[in-house]
């Protein structure tokens, strides 16, 4: 028989245990959201239809792209009124940004400051890589090259989260993360971890969350249009422990 799961979990070394918050009334939302999401077609859902940005149009998440994931994470807040927070995993399109989502978990600005020339290196690299008539002593010179520049690049972005959990610590990825091989490259980016940041700072305590995949199903058909799916295992359990710590 399987293992019960819990939809969202992770151990947390100050506690000395697992911390988990179970999917309450946040399924349910979603199912709402889904509704909404079919009718619309569109992620920019404070605005109305005709000031509707083309760039937010779910139509992305059915191409080439492929589908993401979304979540709710059913709150209260201080006066005991219940908030929805919502997130999308990772960007919309190259957007961080869209209002009404959670936010990511460090400063926009500057994710893009650090990440646009590097990139643009990495990708002359590619090119020179590519190319028939490269020496090959060369080549296996820039291969090196481009791989010590993505990895410091992606040790800089990483450098750029801050994690804020429910007693009000904010630490950043790199203390919260827990595992031996390194950091994988997404980690924060999943809807759970911007939803528990997002309500730390904001003052909501969590009651449940649910996550659902929208869109074209992904490669390997583990993530299927409108199923839900628990936090990941290898992105989100390693840094929940700390999120969600102090909920109790
Ligand atoms: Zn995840
Ligand atoms: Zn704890």
């Amino acid at each position: 028989m399987a293992e019960q799961i819990p939809s969202c979990s992770g151990y947390c070394r100050k506690c000395g245990q697992e911390h988990t918050i179970a999917e309450g009334p946040a399924r349910d939302y979603c199912l709402e959201l889904m509704e909404v999401l079919e009718e619309k077609k569109r992620i920019d859902l404070t605005v109305p239809d005709a000031e509707a940005n083309p760039h937010f149009s779910t139509d992305y998440l059915f191409g080439e792209a492929r589908g993401q994931m979304f979540g709710i994470l059913a709150c209260r807040n201080q006066k005991g009124s219940k908030v929805n927070l919502k997130a999308f995993s990772g960007q919309f399109d190259g957007a961080w940004v869209v209002e009404g989502w959670a936010p990511p978990l460090f400063d926009v600005r500057q994710w893009h400051r650090i990440s646009h020339d590097v990139e643009k290196e990495i990708k002359t690299l590619g090119k020179e890589i590519d190319r028939p008539d490269t020496d090959p002593a060369r080549r296996a010179n820039i291969v090196l090259q481009r791989r010590e520049l993505s990895q410091q690049l992606m040790k800089d972005i990483h450098a750029l989260y801050t994690l804020t959990n429910f007693h009000g610590e904010s630490r950043p990825l790199k203390d919260v993360f827990i595992g031996q091989n390194g950091i994988p490259t997404g980690t924060g980016d999943c809807c759970a971890p911007k939803l528990f940041n997002h309500a730390a700072r904001s003052g909501l305590i969590p009651l449940g969350l649910a996550e659902f995949y929208w869109g074209r199903e992904n490669k390997s058909s583990s993530r299927l249009h409108r199923r839900f799916y628990p936090s990941c295992a290898g992105k989100c359990q390693p840094i929940l422990g700390f999120l969600l710590c102090g909920l109790e």
